[in-house]
């Protein structure tokens, strides 16, 4: 058989693989060539490819003695790599151990944030969510106020920065989540579980922010609720709290089973620690009857709408004329006074000083009683600081700064005998107050001149008063249409009474608009209600006020009793059946 003397083809092959082994033996021992070959792929658009010889570059330079930080950026290129080979857990191994070095220490901020953002992903990616969560957590710590406001002036703001990078995992953790029962694989201790639950909650919270975020927030609540019932029980505020940023959120999503399922328990593991009549129930029952408002169940909601306000009536209703009334509290700074909460004759505040050692611009001689004021000094601040006379001159010197108006003290305090006796030289002339019903006499009110004469609605140190004087805790007591006084025209742009800076905001955020001594008189229903964050719609009848008219404008009607009997009862039905119900969907 005559056989070809030398095969060109074959000979061709032969050197092919030939050479091919040679460059693959090279790249196998000498580190620069495998990093080379690297480079090329990754820069050639091939991170698939080049994957192998990241790692074997690695592995060849950490055997010839190379440390931690020489081999951290290169480490953070092959995971880069590794992620577009969905190999997760390998690039965040990558990603921990170049993190954990001074080289990652001391790059640039924006560019750290990135290599943590990427660690994160990779977290996700590979169901390691417990690590993931606390990542982006802590980018929300930082983000701070950024993650709060989704319009933010400053876009370029390291806090903004933060803040997108949490924004844009949203989809990630809702998919990984989907298809993740970490209830079931977290196999860790109890305070690892909470460690997690609290992240849970904080990124919950900021996706629920976000009407693109939805789902992540919804995934992540359930989860952190879950694990928070499970640990610290049903009734545990941390569990409550989020059973209200939850509810809402199915609520808007359209799961308004599982909302009603949440408010249900809330409800009653509240019941439990609180006690059926308490008022902190009223949120509760306000939710369940919005859910059942969308559900279409409008006998239901109306009934538990009317339990809402029984609730509170019964709290506050009957107890605010006889905490008003007590005169235990007629030195308070928030005590209302009116025809209805009389001072008495004898009553004098106990700390009155000059206005005019407090820098205020008196109009009168200084060292007339009418010239003096409360001090009424925080009891918690430095009461050189936190008090009535120095904020008044406070308010007074930025008022004058803005307007340049001339601004002065035109009556401060006033005794039972002198608003007496003024009342009688002027009559129910609108401007004077008959006795015990006068702010004057508790020593907190100030009467306002401007160039000598009453302040008008006009004077623009009045708007300023209006802006500001919340701040230093000021209100206009006898605001337009007041019917507080006897006169024809009882509003008074000039009388200025003081509440302190905590009362005087929430009166500005959620009091009864221009009733302030409503408000005074309703106080702990207005801060409870406040502390709940129920804020009445536009139209709504407040419940805070709602009792005071039943007594004082008329008797109350004999049928409204068992009315409220029945609506009660109606109520508590409702709500043994919702448990009934939910019981049986679980
Ligand atoms: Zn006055």
């Amino acid at each position: 058989m005559l056989r070809p003397s030398f095969n060109f083809a074959g000979a061709f092959v032969l050197l092919a693989v030939g050479f091919l082994g040679y460059f693959n033996v090279v790249i196998r021992v000498d580190p620069n060539a495998a990093l080379s070959r690297f480079n090329t792929l990754i820069d050639s658009g091939a991170p698939a490819r080049a994957v192998g010889h990241g790692e074997r570059a690695l592995a060849m330079q950490l055997k010839q003695g190379a440390n931690k930080e020489d081999v951290a950026a290169l480490k953070t290129r092959i995971a880069a790599a590794q992620i577009i080979k969905a190999r997760y857990a390998r690039a965040s191994v990558l990603l921990e151990d170049a993190l954990a070095t001074n080289w990652a220490q001391g790059l640039d901020m924006r560019d750290r944030i990135r290599l943590e953002n990427e660690l994160g992903r990779a977290y996700i990616l590979s169901n390691s969510i417990p690590e993931a969560v606390s990542i982006y957590a802590s980018f929300l710590d930082h983000a701070g106020d950024a993650a709060a406001h989704i319009h933010i002036a400053d876009n370029n703001s390291l806090a903004v920065f933060y803040a997108e990078f949490v924004t844009a995992v949203g989809d990630e953790f809702t998919e990984a989540l989907d298809h993740t029962s970490i209830r079931n694989r977290d196999k860790r201790g109890r305070r690892a579980k909470l460690v997690t639950a609290n992240h849970m909650a904080s990124l919950g919270g900021f996706y629920s922010m976000r009407e693109e975020s939805t789902y992540a927030a919804s995934s992540l609540l359930s989860i952190a609720y879950e694990t928070r019932r499970m640990l610290l029980g049903g009734d545990h505020k941390d569990t409550v709290q989020l059973a209200l940023i939850l509810g809402p959120l199915y609520t808007r999503m359209g799961k308004l089973d599982e909302a009603e399922e949440l408010y249900l328990e809330a409800f009653h593991a509240q019941e439990q620690v609180k006690g059926a009549n308490n008022p902190d129930l009223s949120l509760y029952i306000r939710l369940l009857a919005g859910v059942y408002e969308q559900q279409g169940r409008l006998t239901e909601a109306q009934a538990m709408l009317v339990h809402m306000r029984n609730l509170f009536r019964d709290a506050f209703g009957e107890q605010r004329y006889e905490i008003n009334q007590d005169s235990d509290r007629r030195a308070d700074i928030n005590r209302p006074v009116s025809q209805y909460f009389m001072l008495e004759p004898s009553y004098a505040p106990g700390d009155l000083v000059p206005a005019s050692s407090y820098s205020i611009p008196t109009g009168k001689a200084p060292e007339l009683d009418e010239m003096k004021l409360r001090l009424a000094a925080d009891p918690d601040a430095d009461p050189r600081e936190a008090n009535l006379p120095v904020r008044l001159a406070q308010l007074i010197s930025s008022c004058r700064s803005e307007t340049g108006e001339q601004i002065s003290l035109r009556s401060g305090y006033r005794s039972y005998g002198t608003q007496h006796a003024v009342h009688q030289r002027n009559g129910n002339r609108g401007t004077v107050t008959p006795a015990g019903m006068s702010e004057h006499q508790t020593g907190l009110a100030a009467d306002i001149n401007i160039s000598g004469r009453f302040m008008r609605q006009s004077d623009r140190t009045f708007q300023c008063f209006e802006e500001n004087a919340f701040r230093f805790g000021f209100l206009l007591s006898y605001p337009p249409n007041n019917g507080y006084l006897p006169g024809e025209d009882s509003y008074e742009p000039w009388h200025w009474r003081y509440v302190g800076v905590q009362t005087a905001h929430l009166y500005r955020e959620a009091g009864p608009y221009h009733k302030p001594q409503e408000f005074l008189a309703a106080l702990p229903c207005y801060r409870e209600r406040a502390a709940n964050g129920i804020f009445p719609a536009a139209g709504m009848e407040d419940i805070c006020l709602s009792r005071q008219a039943d007594t004082t404008i008329a008797a109350t009607s004999g049928d409204a009793p068992a009315m409220n009997d029945m609506a009660t009862q109606d109520t508590a039905r409702i709500l043994n059946n919702g448990i009934l119900t939910a019981q049986s969907r679980q």
